[in-house]
């Protein structure tokens, strides 16, 4: 093979932004505590295990999947409280829902906007599909702006605004009447990604057919299906069309859909894993609050932001944790206002235990 020659070639062929970002690393996690991902860490139970190989034997995999998904989407509708006469759309995991968002609204240069830091695909998305990003800063204690966003609304006009509530990764929850200031500004459409709702309180869900430009986005990654790849968007049926049309035609496989199914006839296991995690996250809140030089956000998430401000600081405690086979998420260079800040999963109680054993021994012993 001629590598210059396939370089040369890249060089004057893959778009310049692409070539100059770098892929995201993936820490190697075999043997070790996973709190970086906020995935759920407690497995399927045998019995829903033992319905789902059930399920995926009968699965027609020499078919493309049914283009007609009514059975799938009365289904998604009663388990996740979907109000009557929304629309649904499905996505492979919500990532892809957000570029279906951007592709169906954006011309090129239009402007995403979105408080900041947030969750870092609604830039990615918004860079891949030619739209421009506008992150509105949080304030210094990581709450919203609302000035700011309403004035940065007012000069972008931006098409498309992305609300994570809870925020991925503060934690923090935005208030009913500084999103209600939005969704009267915003020129576009108003996303509001609830990824983390099954750990906070309140849903912007009955609003979607009283607002003329709220769509509410969510997902089944951190509820226990993380490895499905499944979210969902809801809104006003004449808004689900248009964005239906650039979904792929066949972006929900067989075997996922049939182990959805599945496992939503067995929905009380997964709400009985996030109340666990969500009754767990205050303790370990506290227990966090309490170490040196560390501080504490109030979290609507399964995960914790936490900020490390003596010494070691947070780019050292991240290493220690991850020499003792700990993995958590580390923020500090992603942006100034997460200077020191780490963000960490709640994990089964074990997992809890031994992350705050290895903090009070790296916080004490390194000093
Ligand atoms: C994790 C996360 C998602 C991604 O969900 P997938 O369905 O796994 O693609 C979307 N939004 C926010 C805010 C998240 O934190």
């Amino acid at each position: 093979m001629n590598d210059s020659a396939v370089a040369a070639r890249i060089a004057r062929t893959v778009r310049a932004d692409i070539r100059a970002l770098t892929a995201y690393p993936v820490a190697q996690a075999a043997g070790c505590i996973k709190l970086d991902a906020m995935e759920c860490p407690y497995p399927l139970p045998d019995t829903v295990r033992d319905a789902i190989a059930a399920t995926a034997r009968e699965a027609e995999l020499n078919r493309y999947p049914a283009s007609d998904q009514q059975a799938l989407k009365a289904e998604v509708a009663a388990a996740f409280g979907v109000p009557a006469g929304a629309g649904l759309l499905f996505g492979n995991g919500s990532d892809e829902l957000i570029h279906l968002l951007i592709q169906a609204c954006c011309e090129p240069g239009d402007t995403v906007l979105s408080p900041w830091p947030s969750f870092v695909y609604f830039d990615m998305a918004a860079r891949f599909d030619h739209a421009r990003f506008e992150a509105v800063p949080l304030t210094s204690d990581l709450e919203l702006d609302l000035p700011a966003m309403l004035a940065a609304i007012e000069r972008t006009q931006p098409k498309v605004v992305f609300l994570a509530v809870p925020n991925n990764p503060t934690g923090g929850t935005w208030t009913e009447p500084q999103i209600r200031a939005i969704l009267a500004a915003a020129p576009g459409l108003v996303v509001i990604d609830e990824a983390y709702q099954p750990f906070a309180d309140g849903t912007w869900m009955p609003e979607l057919l009283a607002q003329p430009n709220l769509v509410v986005m969510r997902t089944v990654s951190k509820i226990g299906l993380a490895g499905l790849r499944f979210g969902y968007l809801a809104g006003h049926p004449a808004w689900i069309a248009e964005i239906d049309k650039v979904r792929p035609p066949y972006n929900l496989d067989v075997l996922s859909q049939a182990v959805l199914r599945t496992v939503l006839r067995h929905k009380d296991v997964l709400d009985a894993q996030a109340a666990r995690l969500r009754a767990d996250r205050a303790p370990l809140a506290r227990a966090l609050a309490a170490l040196p030089g560390v501080q504490v956000y109030p979290s609507g998430g399964n995960f914790i932001l936490a900020r490390f401000s003596g010494q070691p600081d947070g780019n050292a405690v991240h290493l220690a944790l991850k020499t003792r086979k700990i993995l958590v998420r580390n923020f500090s260079a992603a942006h100034p206002l997460l200077a020191g800040c780490l963000r960490i999963s709640v994990g089964t109680p074990d997992e809890n235990a031994a992350l705050l054993a290895a903090l009070q021994d790296i916080l004490s012993s390194e000093s």
